[in-house]
């Protein structure tokens, strides 16, 4: 039976490593400041919220609210971007998407300072992540996924690694990123059709899934021992939280798998303070 690759040990041990981080900062006169970002209430965005307003506070990050109305004009929105990146004493800035649709995302996105951009959404982070500099910041789950496999002691290096996705929060970040740990990585996604699908995700040392459908990569077409990072988060037809894989059958065949929930997403929001510790470091540059 697979090893069960369990979120909550990973962002445990950030955790620890934030918190003294945190403190030196302390030290030096820097409070590190979160502030978030809101249009509207909607309940995924708010229990997100309500998540990492608890990691902050077990963190002694300080988490500051900006909530509008969803019929905010874009106009407003971005002057009030702009007032966060004025403002030294904010710093990391993460804006909830998607936007209203009268909002144009990447004008957006692009509006906030790449340095505050703990979320990885500005143009200057995606470049970051593609170029290995650090203009801004990756993703923070696709960041998330290379924490839990060096966590559980998996190097990248001279390992094939399947990523099914293509977006560019999860699966072309994560892809880059685990090439530039000299992986060689192999992107699928919606066209590359049943055939080589199944003959990419049956190679690979480490597949990553970050696909949204629930139970799609089923252990028929996964090879043996092989290291499962499952990204997705759907509903099942029960109403429960599952995954991309299909745990039952992946977990008969794979070395280590990680649960959802309980994988991934439990090391996010842990990133997301990392990063917001880190922006807090840069500013003392
Ligand atoms: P997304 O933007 O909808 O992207 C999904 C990707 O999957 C697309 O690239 C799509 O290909 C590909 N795809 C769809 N059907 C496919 C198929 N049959 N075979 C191969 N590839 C296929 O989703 P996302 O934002 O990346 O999120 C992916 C999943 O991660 C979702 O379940 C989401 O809820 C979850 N998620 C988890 C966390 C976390 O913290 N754990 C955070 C964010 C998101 P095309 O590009 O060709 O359309």
């Amino acid at each position: 039976m697979a090893r069960k690759l369990k979120g909550g040990e990973v962002s445990d041990s950030l955790s620890k490593r934030i918190s003294q981080r945190v403190e030196e900062l302390k030290k030096n006169g820097i409070f590190p400041t979160l502030a978030i970002v809101r249009l509207g209430e909607k309940p995924e965005d708010m229990s997100y919220e309500r998540g990492a307003m608890k990691r902050a506070v077990q963190l002694g990050i300080t988490v500051r609210q900006f909530v509008f109305d969803e019929k905010t004009s874009q106009e407003e929105l971005l002057s009030e971007i702009g007032k966060l990146n004025d403002d030294e004493h904010i710093h990391g800035v993460l804006i909830f998407r998607p936007l209203p649709d009268h909002i144009d995302d990447r004008a957006v996105c692009d509006a906030l300072d790449p340095q505050k951009d703990v979320d990885g959404i500005t143009s200057g982070s995606m470049a970051g992540v593609f170029m290995d500099r650090d203009d801004g910041f990756p993703p923070c789950t696709a960041e998330a996924c290379l924490e839990l496999l060096q966590h559980y002691g998996y190097a990248l290096e001279g390992k094939r690694i399947a990523v099914i996705g293509r977006s560019l929060v999860i699966g072309r970040p994560v892809a880059m990123m685990a090439m530039e740990r000299n992986a060689t990585v192999t992107i699928c996604h919606s066209r590359t059709g049943d055939e080589a699908l199944a003959d990419i995700v049956g190679s690979a040392d480490i597949v990553i899934a970050a696909v949204g459908s629930a139970g799609m990569v089923s252990g028929s077409i996964l090879g043996r021992d092989q290291v499962i990072v499952d990204v997705g988060i759907n509903v099942d037809e029960n109403g429960s939280l599952c995954g991309d894989v299909d745990f039952k059958t992946a977990e008969q065949k794979a070395a280590a798998i990680t649960p959802v929930p309980g994988g991934v997403g439990s090391v996010t929001t842990a990133v997301l303070m990392k990063h917001v510790v880190t922006a807090a470091e840069r500013s003392l540059r």
